[in-house]
């Protein structure tokens, strides 16, 4: 299967990332993908950038070195209640948005009930187009109530190449990815493979998310790696209820 997009890359503006927005498309460019999402972290990650970087998105070309640019961001979840460190004035300056738990920004030591609760009460909010990285141990969660949410609200679950990855920082993430993605594919609910680049070299890099994908015989109709259209559709379609107020 041919992947044609990146949903989820950082530059140095994440504070612990290595390149610039351009390198990172080059890099794009140079793989083959049509599309990238450039996703730095939100305000309350630690040595982040600001909140005018994200107001100030709009100067970003969307079209660079003939990839399209979706300038995005990857908020925190910062509470079982489903806050997140962007508000929408700012969020509504992004093309799309990730919402994933960090330790440096939500504790760990909580129930999956509390966890899920969070990222579904975020998940009804129109600006939240994917869930990243829900593979991680340390944040239990309820897979047949996420996935359920991710269905009923239009969001995309992520299979994170970097979680997946041996030796991988995530507790036992290919455990946890499996587990949601027998749901997914059981249910038919779409979902988006993230390479979390925070340097070049790993843009489009999904060789760990698609082994996992292959060993689960995932339909291919259900990744939307393969079709930016339909993966910039599930956004806007999304994001037309925030227009509608
Ligand atoms: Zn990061
Ligand atoms: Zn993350």
């Amino acid at each position: 299967m041919k992947h044609l997009l990146d949903s989820h890359t950082h530059t140095v503006a994440s504070g612990h990332a290595y390149c610039t927005l351009l390198e990172m498309v080059r890099a794009a460019a140079d793989q083959g993908l049509e599309l990238i999402c450039i996703t730095d972290h939100a305000p309350a990650m630690e040595g982040t950038t600001c909140p005018d970087y994200f107001a100030n998105l709009g100067v970003i070309d969307r079209e660079i070195f003939g990839v399209q640019v979706m300038a995005g961001v990857e908020l925190d979840l910062l509470d079982s209640e489903g806050h997140v460190d962007l508000d929408h004035r700012l969020l509504a300056r992004t093309d799309m948005a990730i919402v994933s738990l960090h330790t440096k920004c939500i504790p760990t030591g909580d129930t999956a009930e509390a966890y899920t609760n969070g990222l579904v009460r975020a998940m009804e909010d129109p600006y939240i187009n994917i869930i990243g990285h829900p593979d991680d141990g340390r944040y239990p969660l309820d897979y047949p109530t996420l996935v359920r949410a991710a269905a009923d609200h239009g969001v995309l679950l992520e299979v994170n190449n970097s979680s997946l990855t041996p030796g991988g920082f995530r507790q036992n993430a290919p455990v946890h990815c499996a587990e949601m993605l027998k749901i997914c594919k059981k249910e038919g609910v779409p979902v988006v493979i993230g390479s979390d680049a925070h340097f070049f070299s790993y843009v489009g890099r999904h060789q760990y998310a698609e082994a996992l994908l292959k060993e689960l015989d995932f339909p291919e109709e259900l990744v939307l790696n393969r079709d930016p259209a339909a993966f910039r559709a599930v956004i806007q379609t999304k994001r037309a209820q925030a227009r509608k107020g």
